[in-house]
């Protein structure tokens, strides 16, 4: 024989825990992980010129290239990067300039066929963050890396 379902069997019933599914908590601990990661990212000590442009920490990728990523970095090679290793032992390009990024991006006599406007510094920031974004600047970035890859005895030069 049924019972009928009254209101007080509803609401005064024996209170039971409903199993949460697996994909809440798959997404419940990458959300945990992300935060770990932001926190680490936004506190560390290394990489604090990517911090600037990429702020926010992401599972899905940038879509950068090995250039793109060379620039965004300021790992390349470039004296100023190389002399952090003492190869070579000054951080100057061979034109006697300091050989960093924004020497050959802007300055360099070497690079001249692939500058790009020097932005003022106040802009320099967003001027790094526009570039990626930029079909003709990711181009003309592409050439200008490869250049000092291909090239990198002209632009460094050892005094030892
Ligand atoms: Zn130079």
């Amino acid at each position: 024989m049924r019972r009928p379902i009254t209101k007080e069997a509803i609401t005064k019933g024996d209170p039971f825990l409903l199993p949460k599914p697996l994909s809440y908590m798959k997404s419940e601990i990458k959300s945990a992980a992300l935060s770990i990661w932001q926190d680490n990212w936004d506190n560390g000590e290394t990489g604090r010129s990517t911090h600037d442009i990429v702020p926010r920490v992401s599972n899905k990728p940038v879509g950068w290239n090995r250039e793109e990523i060379m620039f965004v970095t300021g790992q390349g090679p470039f004296p100023s990067y190389l002399h952090r290793f003492n190869l070579p032992t000054h951080d100057n390009c061979s034109c006697g300039e300091k050989g960093d990024l924004m020497h050959y991006a802007t300055k360099c006599r070497f690079t001249l066929y692939w500058h790009f406007q020097t932005p003022a510094v106040s802009l320099k920031l967003q001027w790094l963050k526009n570039i990626p974004t930029n079909n003709l600047s990711r181009t003309r970035l592409r050439l200008l890396m490869r250049f000092i890859c291909d090239e990198n005895n002209l632009i460094v030069e050892d005094n030892n």
